[in-house]
């Protein structure tokens, strides 16, 4: 049993427990349980509340109407997904992965966007965090993006699970031109991105 099974195991005889506990039990670092219970999360078995994890049970599952991902049209299974509004509108997308793909269409209007930070799960603007880029971390699609608040809690997470530590801009940059790369892939090498309202201030 690997040890995602066996926190599902011990959810399934404690009905919760905290990071904090998971960790002491299987002797790893909280990055390692709270990189064990986004994959979890994502694969719609587990969630969290007031700092607790939990089974999803099929009762609260029902509660809430499932979204598909804009994107890549996976089912939206996270509490908290990526938030961008435009206009009044409001579009969520599986992970912060295809919310920086989904910018690229709105590169011309106003929006703002709401990632949650890997830990706390508290809200931050998408312009202000900090994401992990490629690590090892594959809770949703690849190549991964793994938002904090703060950036020392981005670097310890990327000395454990590999990745670039990368700014908003600088991130997304990154995934539209892996992507681009992945979709043409030997075509001419460069592709032009206009970027006209994501500046920096
Ligand atoms: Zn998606
Ligand atoms: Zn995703």
């Amino acid at each position: 049993m690997n040890r995602k099974e066996r926190i599902l195991q011990i959810l399934k005889e404690k009905k919760e427990a905290t990071v904090k506990e998971l960790a002491k039990m299987f002797n790893v670092s909280e990055m390692t349980i709270y990189r064990d219970i986004r994959e979890l999360e994502n694969e719609g078995k587990v969630k969290r509340k007031h700092g607790s994890v939990m089974l999803q049970t099929s009762e609260n599952k029902v509660l809430k109407t499932v979204n598909t991902c804009p994107i890549c049209h996976k089912p939206i299974t996270r509490a908290h997904p990526y938030k961008i509004t435009v206009e009044d509108k409001i579009y969520e997308t599986c992970c912060e992965h295809c919310g920086l793909l989904l910018h690229k269409k709105f590169e011309d209007k106003e929006v703002s966007a709401i990632t949650y930070d890997f830990i706390t799960e508290n809200p931050i603007t998408a312009f202000n965090a900090y994401f992990v880029v490629g690590s090892d971390a594959k809770p949703c699609c690849s190549p991964s993006v793994i938002p904090f608040s703060s950036k020392e809690d981005a670097q310890k997470f990327s000395k454990g699970f590999g990745g670039k530590v990368l700014d908003f801009f600088q991130a997304y940059e990154e995934i539209v031109q892996s992507m681009n790369k992945s979709l043409r892939k030997d075509c001419c090498g460069t592709t032009t991105i206009k970027l006209s309202s994501l500046k920096k201030e």
